[in-house]
């Protein structure tokens, strides 16, 4: 990692995905960008903040003035500068959209290369923003959440974030923090000179209060993990219990084949859903038959090994029974090996027949009664499923979505319950001020004041190049 002063240099990359499109966009940050610009193609009138401007790609960067045969055009863009420090980088910064041609895009980078500029590093330009202090590390991070958001939900949760609302939920218990620490610290260097010795109990006070807002940050990783990283559930059953068709039913089209010969899903099929926002993986299992029968095709055998797996690293199970069979044993099994995981059980073929007999027979679990052929009961599995899910956990603004924030509100408050302990056994200041300092230094690592280089150059490296 650069320090601040040091990122003089002028940056290029291509910030469009690779492979053609409508346009493609190639993007400088830097203070040389306006003059690389300048020379990479003809501008048809001079640059300005905020305004575009129409250029032509010359086949060589020679013409100079002189008027050029239409054969030395190879493009016409659209050039945007924006002058330091009103632009996403807070440096000169000038994005070119030229048609999407990968040729096209690539001669301006090399061009713009033997002009002075060097190619990007992944992430540079947010890291540039975050280096000018422009985005703090939290915002940054939302940024690459934001690009790569599957969901609406998640799209939104990114947005906010990078409008600074994690931030603005940690900063003012980072406030009294530094309130507190000067205090304790006054108390010390003045002690001679008949400063007044902060009592036990405001410290205690003041200690408490910045408590509850990060244990309400804290808890909030039960919503804001599964938002950011979504959930896995595995359908698992006996062959024609109806997987495939409630599978369709929460997917809402027909992705999984049914048919009514047992052990048509051979292989898992995957899908994802968007279950109040929350992105789920949703897989079909081929039906699981105890043992590996001889008389079963490989294609199953392999399907049914897939199945077992999928059951093994879901982080919710849907268990589906069919409500015109009896339990058997693969199923009394199958239940008692979900026993203390996040499951559901539902018995499918409601209509066909009472399902109160098999109910009971799941005896002490809750079940769900579903038709896949009516619909009846869907609603309520979504629900239930996103009830699984959560946890019950609502979402609110200024989630905790990633580990790294999780683990650094952790050991802020982990510090905090410390300095209390400290204060409560009348420890001297100096030691209560070492646990204030493990705390600040937490939440400062949480905004990007104290991370680590290696830690931001593996946050930046996780961004694409261009970004
Ligand atoms: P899987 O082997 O568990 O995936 O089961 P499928 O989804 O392939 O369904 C097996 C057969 O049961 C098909 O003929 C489905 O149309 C039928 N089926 C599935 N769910 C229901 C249901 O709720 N009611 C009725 N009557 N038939 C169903």
């Amino acid at each position: 990692m650069t320090a601040p002063d040091a990122v003089a240099d002028t940056i290029v990359a291509i910030s469009t995905p690779p492979g053609r499109g409508g346009i493609g966009i190639v993007r400088l940050s830097g203070t040389q960008s306006a003059s690389i610009a300048v020379q990479l193609m003809r501008l048809r009138s001079p640059l300005q903040h905020g305004h575009a401007r129409l250029a032509d790609v010359l086949d060589s960067p020679d013409w100079g003035t002189e008027p050029v045969p239409d054969s030395a055009r190879i493009d016409e863009a659209l050039v945007t500068f924006f002058g330091a420090p009103h632009s996403y980088t807070s440096e000169d910064l000038v994005e070119i959209a030229a048609h999407g041609s990968p040729v096209v895009l690539d001669l301006l980078v090399r061009r713009a290369l033997t002009l002075g500029a060097r190619l990007a590093e992944p992430g540079e330009f947010t890291q540039r923003a975050f280096l000018s202090g422009r985005l703090d590390l939290t915002q940054a991070e939302a940024v690459r959440d934001l690009i790569e958001a599957q969901t609406l939900t998640q799209a939104r949760q990114a947005a906010s974030q990078m409008g600074g609302s994690l931030s603005r939920r940690v900063q003012p218990v980072k406030q009294s923090l530094v309130e507190l620490i000067a205090l304790l610290e006054a108390g010390i260097d003045f002690a001679e000179d008949d400063v007044d010795v902060t009592p036990q109990a405001e410290i205690a006070r003041r200690i408490g209060e910045g408590m509850p807002p990060l244990e309400a940050l804290e808890a909030s990783f039960a919503r804001g993990r599964i938002v950011h990283d979504g959930l896995t559930l595995a359908i698992v059953g006996r062959p024609n219990a109806g997987k495939s068709s409630l599978f369709n039913r929460l997917v809402e089209r027909d992705r999984a084949i049914v048919t009514a010969t047992p052990g048509t899903t051979r292989d898992t099929v995957t899908e994802r859903i968007s279950l109040d926002g929350i992105p789920l993986d949703l897989v079909d299992t081929a039906g699981l038959r105890g043992g590996v029968h001889e008389s079963l095709h490989e294609a199953e055998q392999l399907g049914i090994q897939r199945s077992r797996e999928a059951l093994a690293d879901a982080a919710l199970v849907l268990i589906v029974l069919d409500a015109t069979q009896l339990l058997n044993d693969e199923e009394r099994g199958l239940l008692a090996a979900v026993e203390g995981r996040p499951a559901l059980i539902v018995v499918n073929k409601s209509d066909l027949a009472p399902a109160e007999k098999l109910a009971t027979e799941c005896a002490g679990l809750p079940v769900l009664l579903t038709s896949a052929l009516t619909g009846e009961g869907i609603a309520a599995l979504r629900e239930r499923i996103l009830a699984l899910a959560t946890g019950g956990a609502a979402s609110e603004s200024g989630m905790l979505t990633s580990l790294r924030h999780h683990q650094a509100v952790s050991s802020a408050l982990a510090g905090l319950a410390d300095a209390a302990q400290a204060n409560a056994n009348a420890i001297p200041h100096e030691m209560i001020l070492l646990d204030l300092y493990r705390a600040l230094w937490a939440l400062d690592s949480l905004t990007g004041q104290t991370t680590p280089d290696d830690i931001l150059n593996l946050i930046f490296s996780t961004f694409c190049i261009g970004k």
